[in-house]
């Protein structure tokens, strides 16, 4: 059950209002990567978590997102309040001036309606982590973003806690997904095709004046994988079917790379 507390989960002080930015903060209450959108995403995949410890924790972080929801929310009408009486300040969103008298709104900065599309909630535990770890990276950006941009000390201090909070729900979210204790690239229980799994596609070829540009990383040497160079030239059967086991799709040295995509 919910219950409402009558303070704050941070004490908001706004010295000098500033619609424009009580603008931008909407971003964050009614915005893909808000307060709103979090709270929802992690209490209903708390509602639908079969894991107890799990669920328990999903609930906790997705009630704390409805206080942070009442943070941004006050902090935001103390920014925008004075456009229900100032036109200079009305001019500064008048969807919010004039529609809603200058009180916080469920849109984003750019006055589109909240959506249940933001949601991120797949009934799949590890997946579902991840999808928040990400969403929590996003808020925290947001955030940084919002504190660059203000000039006021007061909703600075607000912004700091906030951001703080989504580096904490993610080192949480983070250590969940790792104590379920699935390797990282084990999703749900069909396991990927061999072979083609370890296939890195390099679906370009440089040809500007620095040249060859393919970059390699351990996200395509090494670790198992078996680079492909231009498959969109080459037949994209899976290794299995090419009889003899290996095709035709493996790696050229790069001076031959080189001379075969030049002209
Ligand atoms: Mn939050
Ligand atoms: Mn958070």
């Amino acid at each position: 059950m919910y219950h409402h507390v009558k303070k704050l989960m941070y004490t908001v002080r706004v010295d000098d209002p500033d619609p424009r930015f009580g603008n931008m903060l909407l971003e964050q209450f009614g915005g893909a990567n808000g307060e709103l959108a979090a709270a929802m995403q992690y209490s209903i995949q708390g509602l639908n978590c079969d894991d107890p410890a799990r669920k328990d924790m999903l609930m906790d972080i997705g009630t704390e997102e409805l206080s942070h929801l009442e943070i941004v929310g006050t902090l935001a009408r103390m920014h925008l309040k004075p456009m229900k009486t100032d036109r200079t300040a009305a001019e500064a969103d008048p969807l919010v001036a004039i529609a809603g008298g200058g009180g916080a709104t469920l849109c984003n900065s750019m006055g589109n309606p909240w959506t249940a599309d933001y949601l991120k909630i797949t009934g799949e535990l590890d997946v579902d982590l991840r999808s928040n770890i990400a969403a929590e990276a996003r808020a925290k950006i947001v955030y940084e973003r919002l504190i660059n941009f203000c000039d006021d000390t007061g909703t600075k201090d607000a912004l700091q806690f906030l951001m703080t909070r989504e580096i904490t729900h993610m080192k949480a979210f983070l250590l969940a997904l790792e104590s379920l204790g699935k390797p990282a690239l084990s999703v749900g229980l069909i396991p990927p095709t061999p072979g083609l799994v370890d296939q890195y596609f390099n679906d370009s070829t440089g040809e500007s004046d620095e040249g060859d540009t393919d970059a390699t990383g351990p996200w395509n040497e090494g670790n198992g994988w078996e680079r492909v160079d231009a498959p969109a030239f080459q037949e994209l059967r899976p290794l299995e079917v090419n009889g003899n086991g290996h095709g035709t799709r493996k790696s050229r040295p790069k001076m031959e790379r080189k001379a075969k995509t030049r002209k």
